[in-house]
């Protein structure tokens, strides 16, 4: 694998990565997302309905807890997951946590980390865990972590116990690694934590640079106070110790807003949870990310789609507080016949109306996920590529600014 940076403007990285995989021809263009999957398959989706989504990234992410339960079957395969989910060609990388599903805390021990599947939890330790890679065959893998959410004002030791577990998961994960034939082209990526706690971050960081992995995930950088200036300070200063030939990846974060901080600060590659859960939601996602357009138009187009009251009635409040998107489950899209967006070239902007998503959503029916699906990761994805395209354009403050005034 190999990283070729084009520039680093202000922080950012634009770049590609080169012969990755298991048999080192794929590409990865970054800042960018992976397309998330649940039990091996974007959710929503079939594969011919994947198909008609423009600018699906290469990478493909596996949720481990999604997963688990049929590892017995894998191994009885022995092909692979790839070849088993259908996606023979694509670049698998395999997840500890599903960032869409919450993951109670308290059950790690020095031992083991538990994930949530269908059927409860699943206790991994680290042979299980490796077990588990060696009948999947990903071509990228988050190591084992304890990757616990900590809260603000966590202690300093429980941060150190963070850091020197998911260190002793780590070598433990190499040594076993080193020896498995089937995981030879397989990365191993490293794990970040450390909570709020400077000096337990950069311990991690330095620690974990020393281990011969493929890249780093920056891991505990969400929740719900988040990004708020001390976390973003906390990521620049992780990122400024890792070395820039690996890629460096992020869990949790997925708002516009919160990526293009991230951006700023080093970061090249994402989660693709965020469309999924808007999804769920009945949500589109519908912020413009055209920095290139002229004032006037974009005036215009922040009014007709533009969704930020809050608190209509009968409607959980939660549901109406996110930016960025439209709630089609409201009333007042009932007779809407306009698209999700306008000028948007997916296949439901193209040939149905804000109104039939409601019809849809309000009588449970299935299709109204499919559709709002192929919407949402198509523009999810355009952003991505809007951020490329601004980095290279040098327009990444424009881009900034766009996606800032439409935060609230
Ligand atoms: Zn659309």
């Amino acid at each position: 694998m190999k990283l070729i940076l084009s520039s680093v403007v202000n922080g950012c990285r634009l770049g590609k990565l080169t012969e990755v995989g298991r048999n080192g021809t794929k590409t990865i263009d970054f800042p960018g997302c992976l397309l998330y999957t649940r039990t091996g398959s974007a959710p929503h989706l079939t594969h011919d309905t994947l198909h008609l989504i423009e600018k699906v990234p290469e990478p493909v992410q596996l949720t481990l807890p999604t997963l688990a339960e049929h590892h017995e079957v894998l191994e009885a395969y022995k092909e692979g997951i790839g070849k088993f989910i259908g996606m023979p060609d694509s670049l698998l990388y395999c997840s500890l946590h599903d960032a869409a599903s919450p993951c109670p805390s308290g059950y790690n021990t020095n031992k083991t980390v538990s994930v949530w599947g269908g059927g409860g939890r699943i206790e991994l330790t680290v042979s299980k865990f490796m077990e588990i890679q060696q009948a999947f065959k990903p071509d990228w893998y988050q190591c084992m972590a304890d990757g616990e959410l900590l809260p603000p004002g966590t202690s300093r030791k429980r941060a150190k116990k963070s850091v020197d577990r998911t260190l002793a998961f780590l070598d433990g994960c190499l040594e076993m690694h080193k020896k498995s034939e089937v995981l030879k082209n397989t990365e191993i990526i490293g794990v970040v934590e450390g909570g709020d706690v400077l000096e337990e971050r950069l311990r991690s960081v330095r620690e974990t640079i020393k281990r011969p992995v493929g890249g780093f995930l920056l891991d505990g950088f969400h929740g719900d106070d988040v990004p708020n200036d001390f976390k973003l300070s906390l990521l620049s200063s992780v990122t400024a110790e890792l070395p820039e030939e690996k890629p460096r990846m992020i869990h949790g974060i997925g708002k516009p807003d919160e990526v293009l901080e991230c951006v700023t600060r080093g970061v090249d590659l994402f989660e693709g949870f965020f469309p999924y859960k808007m999804t769920e939601q009945g949500r589109a996602l519908s912020f413009n990310f055209k920095y290139k357009m002229d004032p006037e138009t974009e005036v215009l187009e922040k009014t007709s789609n533009g969704d930020n009251e809050v608190g209509s009635k009968g409607v959980p409040s939660e549901v109406n507080e996110t930016p960025f998107t439209i709630d089609l489950k409201r009333e007042k899209f009932r007779a809407d016949f306009s698209p999700l967006v306008e000028d948007c070239q997916c296949y439901c902007c193209k040939n149905h109306t804000r109104a039939y998503i409601y019809h849809l959503l309000v009588t449970n029916e299935l299709l109204a996920g499919v559709l709002l699906m192929i919407h949402n990761l198509q523009h999810y994805f355009g952003f991505f590529q809007s951020i490329r395209d601004a980095l290279r354009d040098n327009k990444m403050q424009q881009l900034k600014e766009l996606i800032t005034k439409q935060k609230s």
